[in-house]
């Protein structure tokens, strides 16, 4: 049992106690202290930042475990300000830090200050998007982005969708409209009432290509159809969906008198940035009757890119698209939407609970919740609000674009290096390639280059000089860049090929002299 605090024994003690506390509550009342607070907060951030000079500090669980476990939060400390010590020694010191020009490891953008300005916004107003009652603007704003969105997805003038907490929830809701949806016309050709849903999710078989998100497969799982339900479709050569293995893979499940649920599309997969071909796959899908879903989690920045824009054509045929913004569009984390083609689909997802939005009150009132699977849900959309109003897609697009043009420029630098090989060219902005020093690759060692890349990755994480990604094709391990900060140069990443070298160098001198010994 954790020791109580002591129990005010006298109602005036209790009522001193109430007044403390409620000195803390963000009201009319407590301005002073909320801007004093705050500021002290943001100056703690500063104060961090303006001292970084690696992403990372290097510093292991082990160690930060034991202080971490030290805090005994029964026991309050007398101030703010010292709370806030507590918090920059047991978080902000050693954090990593996305902006710092050599994390290049995962999809994790640094993030604008308009948006920042609308996060403080929004927690403190607290505003919660479910009803209109609890929201207001704040409703009538997330749409208008989403219509946004969805115009710059080409999507038609039925499109609608809602703001998520990320990709992985915009793809299972999407899958969750698509599941419903073949439900609903399954039992409307079999005798009414007859067809149960559990009576057919076993026949359900989602497409996707071998390298899309695993969020795909969690959601298939998620929905009662398993994580077979979903059929890994080859990819050439630019990691891109083999649409004509796409058709082979539909025909033989139509064949089995199995049921094409949905396509998943990605564009901009995680690991090589890679679109798969988007206008074929809604041929295929309008043939045989499949949902498609494009996940443009990491691709969807390319809407805001008058340069790059067109590499996602074919989008406007989709019948759902993912979008997050807290990756392409400098957004901080959470930001995602789920678009939809025919906004009547997310009826699909409604619940009229008397408390909330009884039926008769949805039809009057823009309710929110009617189109979401969360209830409660934070207004991230007012980050991109800023954001679009201060700088404009274009300024985003600027963004995307030099670390797009970056990732070209630094593969050239890797493909004509003897030392390391690259799997495909960049199609946005990342690089999966592997240190390969070309003497031991002669003596086809491929287990010892294996080794040598997951040791190169964990030295240069527990140095902190840099961070990068790993990933593994054909059962291979390869680092990956993931590039999504315009303030890194070509030189930042020269730098971080150098270090990959001196770890790789001195992880093969070690692993020499065990082998003589
Ligand atoms: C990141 C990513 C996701 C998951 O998005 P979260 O916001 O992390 O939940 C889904 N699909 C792709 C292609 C991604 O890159």
């Amino acid at each position: 049992m954790p020791k109580l605090l002591e129990e005010p024994t006298t109602n005036a003690a209790r009522a001193a106690a109430t007044r403390a506390a409620a000195n803390q509550l963000f009201n009319g009342q407590n301005l002073a202290r909320y801007e004093e607070e705050l500021g002290r907060g943001l100056s703690a951030v500063s104060k961090q930042v303006a001292g970084v000079d690696a992403p990372f500090t290097g510093i292991t669980p082990a160690e930060l475990r034991i202080e971490v476990a030290a805090v005994d939060l029964d026991q309050p400390l007398p101030t703010g300000a010292a709370a806030l010590a507590e918090v920059e020694r047991l978080y902000l010191r050693d954090a990593v830090y996305f902006h710092d020009v050599r994390y290049v490891a995962h999809l994790n953008c640094p993030v604008v200050i308009p948006a920042l300005v609308g996060e403080a916004l929004l927690t403190a107003v607290n505003s919660s998007m479910d009803t209109w009652d609890q929201s207001i603007g704040a409703t009538l704003m997330e749409r208008h982005l989403v219509d946004w969105t969805a115009g710059r997805l080409g999507l038609g003038p039925r499109a609608d969708g809602v703001f998520t907490s990320g990709g992985s929830q915009s793809n299972l809701q999407a899958l969750l409209v698509a599941r419903n949806r073949v439900f609903d016309q399954m039992r409307r050709e079999a005798l009414p009432n007859e067809l149960r849903l559990p009576d057919v999710l076993a026949r359900l078989r989602i497409f996707t290509s071998q390298v899309s998100h695993f969020s795909i497969r969690t959601a298939a799982s998620t929905l009662g159809l398993g994580f077979d339900a979903v059929v890994a479709v080859q990819t050439d050569a630019a990691k891109r969906m083999d649409v004509d293995a796409l058709a082979v893979a539909i025909a033989e499940c139509v064949e089995a008198g199995l049921v094409p649920m949905a396509v998943v599309a990605t564009a901009g997969t995680t690991d090589f940035g890679s679109i798969d071909p988007l206008s074929e796959i809604s041929g295929i899908c309008s043939a045989s009757g499949a949902w498609m879903h494009v996940d443009a989690a990491y691709g969807g920045g390319l809407l805001t890119s008058s340069r790059n824009r067109s590499r996602l054509n074919g989008i406007e045929h989709a019948d759902s698209v993912t979008v997050d913004y807290h990756k392409t569009f400098f957004q901080p984390v959470s930001s995602s939407a789920l678009i939809v083609r025919d906004g009547a689909m997310l009826g699909h997802v409604t619940h009229h609970a008397d408390y909330l939005n009884p039926r008769t009150a949805s039809m009057v009132v823009p309710n929110q919740v009617d189109k979401s699977i969360q209830t409660t849900r934070r207004f991230d959309a007012l980050k991109l609000w800023l954001t679009l109003r201060t700088m404009g897609a274009d300024g985003i697009g600027a963004l995307l674009d030099a670390v797009i043009d970056l990732a070209q420029r630094t593969y050239l630098v890797l493909d004509r290096d003897p030392d390391f090989e690259v799997v495909v060219a960049p199609a946005l902005s990342t690089l999966v390639f592997r240190y390969r020093p070309a003497a031991v690759a002669a003596d086809g060692r491929e287990d010892l280059i294996d080794k040598l890349n997951q040791h190169v990755r964990s030295a240069l994480f527990g140095s902190g000089e840099a961070v990068v990604a790993g990933t593994t094709v054909a059962g291979r391990h390869y680092l990956k860049f993931t590039l999504l900060n315009a303030e890194t140069t070509l030189a930042d990443l020269e730098h971080v090929l150098g270090l990959i070298r001196h770890h790789g160098t001195r992880f093969l001198v070690a692993e020499l002299e065990q082998a003589h010994v």
